[in-house]
């Protein structure tokens, strides 16, 4: 179950890092682009570049599916009992570099219609006991879990995506194959870790805008 909530609110919401939503993750956390540019910049994980950080701990799909017009993603991997591969004796080993999802987690954020305004959900889930104690105004939560550089990529990334699928929807059965390279190379792969990652982000979604304009 979930409802949306505003800025403004203060809610109930506490997280003594019990680790258990760590642990039932299989297919549930899509990393995107930067999150894989933050891990690859993560000296624990010894990744030469982003390329090295979705091979190793992450595995392919389309949502939806390819033949439904699907977009590649990439999800994080888990272990053969369904915990996530970055779990530790309980904690997350790249805490300071864990994906978006898992440092929203247990709220859902997603632009709102109206410009610069977000819509935060709250996920209900049985094993959670986050709404049980404490309080957090939901401006602080934001501060606290989703800076600056992640509202703008955040903003970006839907409105590049809202393209996107539309040119993906177009794109002749026999270009997917060519279109599904470029998206991978431009969206996911082609970041210098060593310059700021949002100036690349919209660069290269102008580059794709206009490669899979000319596919399709
Ligand atoms: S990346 Fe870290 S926070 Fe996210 S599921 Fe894995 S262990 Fe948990």
């Amino acid at each position: 179950m979930s409802y949306e909530i505003s800025k403004t609110d203060i809610l109930s919401y506490h997280c003594d890092r019990c680790g258990r939503c760590c642990q039932f993750i299989t297919d549930q956390i899509i990393i995107e682009a930067l999150d894989a540019f933050r891990m690859a910049r993560n000296p624990k994980l010894h990744c030469a570049n982003l390329a090295e950080v979705y091979e190793r701990f992450t595995h392919p799909t389309f949502v939806p599916s390819l033949s439904e017009g699907g977009y590649p993603t990439f999800l994080l991997n888990a272990r053969k009992d369904d915990s996530c591969v970055f779990l530790k004796d309980g904690v997350c080993a790249i805490y300071e570099s864990r994906p978006r999802i898992c440092r929203t987690y247990p709220f859902v954020v997603h632009p709102a219609s109206s410009k610069r305004e977000l819509q935060i959900l709250p996920l209900m889930d049985p094993f959670s006991k986050h709404f049980s104690g404490g309080s957090i105004s939901m401006r602080q939560w934001l501060q606290q879990f989703l800076p600056k550089e992640d509202q703008d990529f955040l903003a970006a990334e839907y409105k590049a995506m809202t393209e996107l699928l539309g040119l993906i929807k177009q794109m002749p059965p026999k270009k997917l194959l060519e279109a599904t390279m470029e998206i991978i190379y431009l969206h996911y792969f082609d970041y210098d870790t060593d310059e700021p990652f949002l100036p690349q982000y919209n660069e290269n979604m102008e580059k794709l805008k206009k490669t899979l304009t000319n596919l399709a």
